[in-house]
């Protein structure tokens, strides 16, 4: 009998040596078998020299990967911009997923950790970084077993040397998936943002420069390598336009929850139809949240629109790590910007104060009988103008969307005079 590990939706391991497991447990891929379908050979070839730097920015560059953790920016820019700084460097892995409704980059470490390592230890050696750390969420406890696992796998076989890698957790703070906040954690210091410039590329980890890359981004680079970036580009079959795939992370009133890999360009009654198996029995869609907590809220008219980044920001929306919250008629939607308001007040960093003030002034403002519109909207646009990070900048957007795209719903609430 061998030992397997397994993740479970609950993040925690079970290791058996019998048949029976968690009915729900996935088996993650061991070293081995990832290296029987070529795995490793991409870092092997870098390693070697077989592969220039140039050749794989050009490569992720002709494929179009974008940070997949919510900013979007070019992969192959970033790449390129900590290159241009001088050495010694580093290199992350944001892997604190915090962005409510987001679970997509757990679904992908725990089947694929080996796959995920390839591509951030190919990031690692594109900048020469001096170590590689992965900061994981804290409450994926399954996750660092087998990250850890894996890591020992990887030292065992000489395929990196020993603590070249660091496994680092996060302490449950939200913030922390902020790239700056993040290092400062590593660092062993509070989790607040940074002032930019500089940016963390110039001046991040230890004062270095410093390549953060999502989990995701970094998982695809070995396959946009081995099939080329004209096959990852031309996924999705150019659905409405759009180049490629995204995983969408879905929750809330569908049949199948989960995460989707569909066409970067898919709208939510597609992504709801083909992929989720329609809305739950006896719920009618009202709205979506098409960015976790932090991207805004769409009506139900606005189910036909493409999912991706640019048309979303011209709706006043963001994709941001794509996870897609579907709301229903069952629900409350002032209810529900309460939540996100509270959710903000509680996790902001509290050094600004447009965002330790402003989050907590507009739950009390959402609160009232009736709305005061005028002072909600003034209070949004301070708050947006003048937070030092994206948190403070994006927490008045729940409530600006309602203003927007829901007066009808509001009026029937009394939360807003008609007119
Ligand atoms: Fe901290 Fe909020 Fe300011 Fe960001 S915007 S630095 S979370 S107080």
């Amino acid at each position: 009998h061998h030992h397997l590990l397994y993740a479970t939706p609950e993040g925690v391991e079970a290791v058996v040596d019998t048949g029976h497991t968690h009915p729900e447990a996935i088996l993650w891929q061991r070293l081995a078998d990832y290296r029987v379908g070529g795995g490793y050979s991409l870092l092997t070839r870098c390693r070697a020299g077989e592969v220039g730097v140039e050749v794989l920015i050009d490569e992720l560059e002709r494929a179009g990967l974008r940070g997949l953790g919510g900013a979007g920016f070019p992969t192959f820019k970033k790449w390129q911009a900590v290159r241009a700084e001088p050495g010694p460097r580093y290199a992350v892995i944001n892997a604190d997923e915090g962005e409510p409704g987001t679970f997509k980059d757990r679904f992908y470490l725990e089947r694929e950790p080996h796959r995920f390592l390839e591509g951030a230890l190919v990031s690692a050696w594109a900048v020469e970084a001096r170590a590689l750390y992965i900061y994981l969420r804290d409450e994926y406890p399954g996750l660092h077993r087998v990250l850890t696992e894996a890591i020992a796998e990887l030292e065992a076989a000489s395929l990196v040397a020993p603590g070249f890698v660091v496994l680092r957790r996060g302490a449950g703070a939200y913030i922390c998936g902020e790239e700056s906040a993040l290092i400062e954690s590593l660092e062993g210091k509070p989790g607040k943002p940074r002032h930019r410039p500089p940016f963390v590329a110039q001046r991040g980890l230890f004062g270095r420069p410093t390549l953060v890359n999502n989990v995701e981004t970094v998982y695809w680079i070995p396959l946009i390598h081995e099939k080329g970036a004209d096959w990852f580009a031309g996924q999705g079959q150019g659905r409405h336009g759009r180049k490629g795939l995204r995983s969408f992370s879905v929750s809330g009133r569908v049949k199948r929850p989960g995460v989707h890999l569909a066409p970067a360009g898919i709208t939510l009654a597609e992504l709801l139809e083909e992929y989720c198996g329609g809305m739950a029995e006896g719920h009618r869609l009202a709205g979506y949240l098409p960015g976790g907590a932090s991207g805004g809220i769409l009506p139900a008219g606005k189910a036909d629109i493409p999912l991706d980044f640019d048309t979303l920001q011209a709706h006043g929306c963001f994709i941001g790590s794509a996870a897609i919250i579907v709301l229903s008629d069952q629900d409350d939607l002032r209810a529900v910007a309460a939540n996100l308001l509270a959710f903000f007040a509680d996790e902001s960093c509290g050094q600004c104060t447009p965002c330790r003030v402003g989050t907590e002034k507009m739950l009390t403002l959402l609160e009232r009988d009736a709305w005061d519109v005028q002072a909600l909207e003034r209070l949004a646009r301070v708050m947006m103008d003048a937070s030092i990070c994206g948190l403070g900048q994006a927490a008045p957007n729940p409530v600006l969307s309602l203003l927007r795209d829901f007066r009808g719903e509001l009026e029937a609430q009394n939360l807003i005079v008609k007119g």
